[in-house]
């Protein structure tokens, strides 16, 4: 974000006659423009770069939905799931997938055969942006609303290429959904590790996945 930008987005965001929907209403009209230019271009981040993208982009849902470190209570916090879930927004991942998805969609669209015939010759290749794209498909594919046999560039083609409109369209509605925004840290798994330890409150008898939770979990009661 640029100097000049950021003065903007501050003045907006640390406003508080400014109304809590405008700031978010601003917030994602960055991000789906400026903010994440040309991400669509990209493969599969890997941790590193995931976490930062990550990082920048709650700490501006934060400021704008009041939820940061320096305001809040730390019991009131919540974790980066609850403040994309509770306030209906768009997680970072989503932002990615989506304009893969849109620039796939212009691609078949305008039928560009430079690009379709190195979609085509990179069919197999287990990385990079058309593996991605493939993965995208089935993540759009929860919306139920598309339908494709495999997951195939040429199956996928295919199914765009009858109303290239209709996959941005549906793209750009299931992204807003919250059911689209569940998986929120599939990129950085070891940032949410599946937890297979149960620890029990000796209050209560809430059973929490880890010491971390138990402790926060008891210093809520407490209260
Ligand atoms: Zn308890």
């Amino acid at each position: 974000m640029c100097r000049g930008l950021y003065y903007a987005f501050s003045k907006v965001l640390n406003n508080p006659t400014v109304l809590f929907r405008r700031k978010l209403a601003v917030v994602k009209a960055y991000l789906l423009t400026g903010g994440t230019y040309h991400c669509g271009r990209w493969s599969e981040p890997n941790k590193t770069i995931f976490s930062k993208l990550n990082h920048a982009v709650l700490k501006i849902y934060r400021s704008a939905v009041g939820n940061a470190f320096f305001k809040k209570d730390i019991s009131e916090l919540l974790c980066d799931k609850d403040v994309v879930y509770e306030y209906n927004l768009i997680a970072p991942v989503t932002l990615i997938r989506s304009s893969r998805l849109q620039l796939f969609s212009r691609m078949v669209g305008k039928n560009v055969h430079l690009l379709l015939d190195t979609l085509f010759h990179c069919s197999n290749v287990s990385g990079g942006w058309v593996s991605a794209l493939k993965k995208d498909f089935q993540w759009l594919s929860m919306s139920g609303k598309i339908i494709v046999p495999t997951y195939e560039v040429d199956q996928l083609v295919q199914c765009v290429a009858t109303n290239p409109r209709a996959l941005s369209n549906q793209v750009r509605r299931f992204s807003l959904s919250p059911f689209a925004n569940l998986d929120l840290l599939r990129n950085a798994p070891s940032l949410s590790p599946n937890s297979n330890v149960s620890l029990c409150c000796n209050v209560c008898g809430s059973v929490q996945p880890s010491l971390q939770q138990l402790r926060l979990h008891m210093l809520k009661k407490a209260w």
